[in-house]
């Protein structure tokens, strides 16, 4: 998807601070962190958002949320971090590429605002 940010985020084309990639995803600093920790995971497909999600993207988007887990052990924030799939305009979402944050290294509210 040549308009797409994200996309270009993972094929090189935007410069990006990279933390981890396999072979589905990719995972990059956020620009703007709301926490200590906070990097977005997303798959090297471009799958629009969540609802736009087939069955056949459920494994894929199980690798992402495995992908944070994994950043989270390395970064040793188990003892609380927050996985975040924004759906739509009115839960913040803005890139209209799916993407999983990974948010910790601080306390967080309960609920989400
Ligand atoms: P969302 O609001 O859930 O769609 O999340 C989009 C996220 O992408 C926000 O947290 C932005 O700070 C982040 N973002 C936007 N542009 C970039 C960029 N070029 N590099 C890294 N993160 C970005
Ligand atoms: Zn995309």
């Amino acid at each position: 998807m040549k308009d797409c940010l994200f996309c270009r985020i993972v094929s090189g084309e935007i410069p990006s601070k990279k933390v981890f990639e396999d072979d589905q995803v990719y995972a990059f600093e956020d620009i703007n962190p709301q926490a200590p920790t906070h990097v977005l995971i997303v798959p090297k497909k471009h799958i629009r958002d969540l609802k736009d999600a087939k069955a056949e993207d459920a494994q894929l988007i199980g690798v992402c949320q495995l992908a944070a887990a994994h950043i989270a052990r390395q970064r040793s924030i188990e003892d609380g971090y927050r996985t975040v799939l924004n759906v739509g305009p009115r839960a913040g979402q803005s890139v209209f590429h799916l993407h999983v944050h990974l948010i910790g290294g601080r306390n967080m509210q309960w609920p989400p605002g």
